[in-house]
């Protein structure tokens, strides 16, 4: 990846190809990092912008796209055009984010950027009660840590992981197949981390999960299927549920799916003035679960019947989902989840042609 960043104040420009991994390891020498950093290192700055990306600094910053600040397109026919907040082309900055290539594609993006410290001091909090789990969930975010998510392990056991920068630390772990840093969540109350090591702790756990559960969804489909006459098949889910029903939702993951890991990591709202209608976060603060797994009920589901029961159970509870995952919409749900007016206005103004794909042809109906 050849050079991908510049500086500006309190931001930097990048290309939209550039993955997250080369991002950050240009930003920490200068001291600073992007204002959400996904923790797959190789997400690139377009795609969690035209997908959607999440972070243990979420619940301050944001999604992704929330650190947007000024966004460069190649439309569909071609044209280059520059979007910010407040210009001619500020429906596309607002409608881009959870476009999924359907309106263009980011060339350039300016991200708000904070500074960093060299390590991390994270603190886990240990809990056998979802509600209590929840409830420090939120207190700390609304206290003065930099970093906030947590794993529900089962029905029993949730861990909190609130972290701040350090200058100075006492000893430093290290984290990768073995040891994992899931397993340290059981293990320890607190941990050290270089800042970049912190940052990727999740990406080899992560790459596990998707192998397992994303690029051999359709083989586990067809194999897991058949076994020991129970129905199975995998669900690759990120849902982003209001806090008020956080407990609600994993009551029914763990329940109804039976699933373990959950990932829990809090989101931040869209604050007054932003206006994202392709992925609109309404209420002031959101709990993110995300979760890749092969659930077992006895009953028989159609073809992407966990999909469903997750789709359904969100909306009911005021959530949304990204759409990378299995998606089953009827297109009138799809319009009403996703903003569909103004998707449609913006489709007519930047791909007129219809050059590129529609947004429900390539999330649902591929599925
Ligand atoms: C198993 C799994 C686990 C995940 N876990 C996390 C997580 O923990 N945290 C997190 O933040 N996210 C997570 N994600 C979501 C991930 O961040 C999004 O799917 C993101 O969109 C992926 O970006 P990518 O660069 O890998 O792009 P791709 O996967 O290649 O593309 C994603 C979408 O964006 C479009 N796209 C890509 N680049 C551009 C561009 N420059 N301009 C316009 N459109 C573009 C693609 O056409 C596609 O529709 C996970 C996804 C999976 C499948």
């Amino acid at each position: 990846m050849r050079a991908i960043a510049s500086e500006a104040e309190g931001c930097m420009d990048v290309e939209g190809c550039c993955s997250f991994d080369a991002l950050v390891a240009w930003a920490l020498p200068r001291g600073v990092m992007p204002a959400v950093v996904p923790p797959l290192k190789k997400v690139t700055v377009g795609g969690a912008i035209a997908g959607v990306g999440v972070a243990a600094t979420s619940f301050r910053q944001g999604l992704v796209h929330h650190a947007m600040r000024e966004l460069e397109v190649r439309l569909p026919g071609g044209e280059v055009v520059t979007c910010t907040p407040d210009n001619a082309h500020r429906d596309l900055f607002f409608g881009f984010p959870n476009s999924h290539g359907c309106l263009g594609q980011a060339q350039r993006v300016r991200l708000a950027t904070l500074p960093v410290r060299p390590f991390v001091h994270v603190r886990h909090g240990h809990y056998r009660d979802p509600q209590a789990f929840l409830a420090a969930l939120a207190r700390v975010c609304a206290n003065d840590a930099d970093f906030v998510d947590g794993m529900a392990f089962g029905t029993g056991e949730y861990v909190l992981s609130a972290a701040r920068f350090a200058d100075d630390v006492p000893w430093r772990s290290s984290y990768g197949v073995e040891p994992a840093y899931w397993q340290s969540l059981r293990e320890r109350d607190e941990d050290y981390l270089a800042t970049g090591d912190w940052l990727w702790r999740w990406d080899t756990d992560w790459s596990w999960y998707s192998r397992q559960f994303g690029a051999q969804r359709s083989l586990l489909r067809r194999v897991l299927g058949r076994w020991r006459g129970q129905h199975r098949e995998s669900v690759v889910q990120d849902v982003d549920i209001p806090l008020a029903r956080a407990g609600e939702f994993l009551g029914f993951l763990q329940r109804a799916l039976g699933t373990a890991p959950i990932w829990v990591c809090p989101v931040h709202g869209d604050r007054p003035g932003d206006r994202f209608p392709l992925y609109s976060l309404a209420q002031p603060l959101y709990v993110s679960f995300g979760f890749r797994d092969v659930p077992q009920v006895r009953e028989p589901q159609e073809a992407g019947g966990f999909d469903r029961l997750v789709e359904e159970e969100a909306r009911r509870l005021g959530g949304i989902k990204a759409l990378h995952a299995g998606s089953h919409f009827t297109p009138g749900e799809f319009d009403g989840a996703y903003g569909g007016g103004a998707y449609r206005a913006l489709k007519a103004r930047y791909d007129p042609q219809g050059r590129a794909p529609e947004l429900y042809d390539k999330c649902v109906a591929r599925a």
